[in-house]
Formats: structure tokens, sequence, C-alpha cells
């Protein structure tokens, strides 16, 4: 059997390995009990390619094709932390599905998820993976993620996983009032992880860790 089928991915990877992915997220302050469960429990491994599946449990990024990475596992908890202690968590907006790990993540602890990614091959096998999980409250888009998804606004919480140089206006225009956008900012190598909350007209922000992303991108790519 193909590991991409293997969801338990048991044999390839021991229970061990993964704990010790648990405990290496905790120990860099990850706190939430929810958030901790639900990355205990979401296989990381079909989300690869079966060369680099049995890296699945190590707090890195890896390629995914298309110059794309799966985010490192710490990350995918440090950002989801954020929205999940600061408020409801009713309807999300992901912008770069990439693999649709961090997707299976949000859409484990929110009502729904929607998610925008540009490169067309990378939202195909997103959402043959998510399908293979199970997941049903996922609505997906090909298209640039830079302009939001104005149909579907607004949002209680919205994660970027690629970074602008700016904040992308449209983004803090789909947020409802006591809306969260996580996003990080920046040139490439060196970016800001920021929590933006809005309240009414007004928008506060905190600067949660320093991060390396890929950029955002403007546009979309069909092959
Ligand atoms: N959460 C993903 C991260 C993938 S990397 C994962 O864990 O796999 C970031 C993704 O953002 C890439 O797939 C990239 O193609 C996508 N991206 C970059 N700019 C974008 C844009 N303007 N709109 C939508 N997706 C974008």
């Amino acid at each position: 059997m193909s590991s991409k089928h293997n969801l338990s991915g048991i044999g390839m990877t021991s229970q061990r390995t993964r704990e010790r992915l648990l405990g290496r997220l905790m120990d860099q302050g990850i706190k939430s009990m929810e958030v901790l469960d639900v990355m205990r429990s979401t296989p990381r491994h079909i989300f690869l390619d079966e060369a680099l599946a049995h890296r699945a449990y190590e707090d890195v990024a890896l390629p995914i094709g298309h110059n794309q990475t799966i985010s490192q596992p710490y990350v995918v908890a440090r950002m989801t932390e954020a929205i999940v202690t600061s408020g409801s968590l009713d309807r999300v907006l992901e912008i770069g599905t990439g693999c649709g790990y961090q997707t299976a993540i949000l859409a484990r602890l929110a009502k729904q998820v929607y998610t925008i990614e540009r490169i067309k091959p990378l939202l195909d096998r997103a959402k043959k993976s998510l399908k293979l999980l199970g997941l049903k409250n996922i609505e997906y888009k090909h298209g640039d993620g830079t302009l939001g998804w104005a149909e579907k606004a607004p949002f209680d919480a919205i994660i970027t996983t690629a970074a602008p140089q700016t904040v992308p206006k449209e983004l803090l225009k789909q947020l409802s009032d006591g809306g969260r956008l996580v996003i990080p900012v920046g040139a490439e190598g060196h970016q800001e992880l920021k929590l933006i909350t809005r309240s009414g007209s007004e928008y506060t922000e905190d600067i949660l860790d320093l991060v390396r992303f890929v950029p955002l991108l403007k546009g979309q790519v069909q092959h």
C-alpha cells in the first residue's frame, strides 16, 4: 500500500516521533490544548510526496513542488493559536492553500473554511488530500488571494500563508467586527508575523514572531 493512502502512517513514522513533535510545539510556547490536540491527530505525511513523507513529523518546512513549501508545524500552530484564542471561528479564510495541511487544521477548528490558491495543480492535489481526511467544511477557489473573497466575507479570521510587502487593504475590509488577520509581512527572508484585530473601523496590530514565508504573488497559474 502506498504511504499516500496509509492514513495512520504508523510504521513509516513512529508514534514516538509524533509525540516528540508535540513536545517541541509545547517547548516553543504553544499552550492551546485545542490546537495541540488537532495537531496530534491530523496526519501531515499525506500532504507530502512519498519520498519526503518520512520527514513529515520533523518541525521543518519541506518542499511541495512549484517552488512552494508546506509550512513548519510550529508556525502552523502559532498562527492557528492566535485566531483560536482570540474570538469566534465560524468563518475562516485561508490564503495560500499550498498542500492543504494548514487548511486541514483550520477545518477541524472552524465551522467553515474558505481557501484560495493561485497555483492550480497545488489546489487540485490539496483537494484530494483533504477529501481523503473526510473534511467537508471547505470551499476552494483558484485565484489571487490578495483580493480576498468578497462574496464570502465577512470573516471571523483570515490567515495568509505567503508574505506580502504590505498588508492588502481588501483583507482588512473583509474582516468582521472583532475579526483577526494573521499575516507575515515583509521582504523575503525576514518577515514579521502580525496579528491585526478589527474593532469597528479601528485596527490594532501585534507582532507575534519573526518568520520566513514564500512571497504572496499576484495573478494565478494554470499549470
Ligand atoms: N499553508 C500552506 C503553505 C503553502 S506556501 C501549506 O502548509 O502547504 C504558500 C502558498 O501560497 C503557495 O502554495 C503559493 O502558491 C500560495 N500563494 C502565493 N501567493 C498567493 C496569492 N496571491 N493567492 C493565493 N495563493 C498564493
